[in-house]
């Protein structure tokens, strides 16, 4: 069994918070710790509107690697020639699954600054360099500091009951579904009326990229 299994992997843009707009590698792990990926056990998970398929290894980008350096050397290879500002996210499925101290080490030295989304179920790696975290309905939240805490909405969750916890930014970011007008519209008035919350829109979605 290999070390480190991933759904997928790309150089983008992230869509999604506070770094809305930051060309980045993604890295997309296989797996999550709250729904199987199978249709059938769906309406049962904390995560009814997922929209990520995070299952196996088949996507582009995507495979088994045996080590933190064969991993890091991959997903190098994604960024473009300029070397600056180099930025990866770690995503999935959920990252804390598999991500490790080594493979961080392992991509600071192509010069990434790491970030993870997670869903906060999981405790993380030391060194990342940004930490998102968005919790789930009925999902124990155990990362409970970080950068910026992202809550979709309406999603049964009440924004002001994590307005207590260490994180720097606080975003909501509508839920994609067959309401997502409604959603769209609910969440901009939740941040006007209350501006510790940003929107958060996904522009990957909005310019139709990955
Ligand atoms: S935690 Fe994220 S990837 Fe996992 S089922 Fe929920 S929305 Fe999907």
């Amino acid at each position: 069994m290999s070390r480190y299994r991933v759904k997928e992997s790309f150089y983008s843009i992230q869509g999604e918070g506070v770094q809305a707009g930051r060309p980045a590698v993604f890295c997309r792990f296989s797996g999550c710790n709250l729904w199987s990926g199978r249709l059938c056990d769906k309406p049962q998970s904390p995560c009814p509107d997922c929209d990520t398929d995070f299952v196996g290894t088949d996507g582009p980008g995507g495979g088994a690697f045996d080590t933190p350096e064969k991993l890091a050397g991959h997903l190098a290879c994604f960024w473009p020639q300029d070397q600056q500002n180099r930025y990866l996210v770690f995503t999935g499925g959920e990252p804390a699954l598999q991500l490790d101290a080594e493979l961080i080490s392992a991509c600071k030295r192509h010069g990434f600054a790491c970030a993870i989304e997670t869903n906060g179920t999981r405790p993380l790696p030391e060194g990342l360099d940004w930490v998102c975290v968005s919790p789930k309905p009925g999902a124990h939240l155990s990362v409970t500091r970080g950068d910026e805490l992202k809550l979709l909405y309406p999603y049964g969750l009440e924004p002001a009951a994590f307005e207590s916890l260490d994180f720097a930014h606080f975003c909501l970011q509508p839920v994609d579904n067959d309401l997502a007008a409604l959603n769209r519209k609910a969440a901009l008035d939740y941040c006007l009326a209350n501006p510790r919350w940003r929107l958060s829109l996904q522009l990957h979605k909005i310019l139709n990229v990955r």
